[in-house]
């Protein structure tokens, strides 16, 4: 898939819409998701054009996948959740309802988020 210029984060990233920004650096734009799953609901955006996880993982250069990891764990770490805990976690692609054609990590906690996936829908 190509990358669409015109999706909503990279809108966000050029300042043309806002954003509840939590952190933000050369490589990096971190924001409250709109419809917020958790009490604590994050998502961190490389600023590169990378459509989704499999694009970044390929393309990004090591300074953005540093850089990404980084801020990841730091924008967890600033929010408190280190001691009681947090899911991150990526859509890529038609199964598993990627909605915004550009990566990002979806940072969750502030709750007993339970089990990843109930045993009963393995
Ligand atoms: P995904 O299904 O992984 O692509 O998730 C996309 C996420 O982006 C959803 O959780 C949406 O609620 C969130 N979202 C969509 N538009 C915005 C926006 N303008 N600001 C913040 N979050 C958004």
């Amino acid at each position: 898939m190509s990358y669409d210029e015109s999706n909503i984060f990279a809108r966000i990233i050029r300042g043309e819409i806002p954003c509840d920004k939590v952190y933000e650096d050369d490589h990096v734009l971190a924001f409250r998701d709109i419809n917020p799953q958790t009490p604590t609901h994050v998502l961190v955006v490389p600023k590169g054009a990378y459509v989704s996880f499999a694009d970044f993982s390929q393309k990004a250069r090591p300074e953005e996948i540093a850089a990404f990891v980084r801020a990841a764990g730091k924008i967890a770490s600033e929010a408190g959740l280190d001691e009681p805990g947090y899911r991150i976690l990526a859509n890529h692609g038609p199964d598993a309802h990627q909605e915004v054609p550009h990566f990002h990590l979806h940072l969750f906690g502030g709750k007993d988020l339970g089990r990843m996936i109930k045993p009963a829908d393995k």
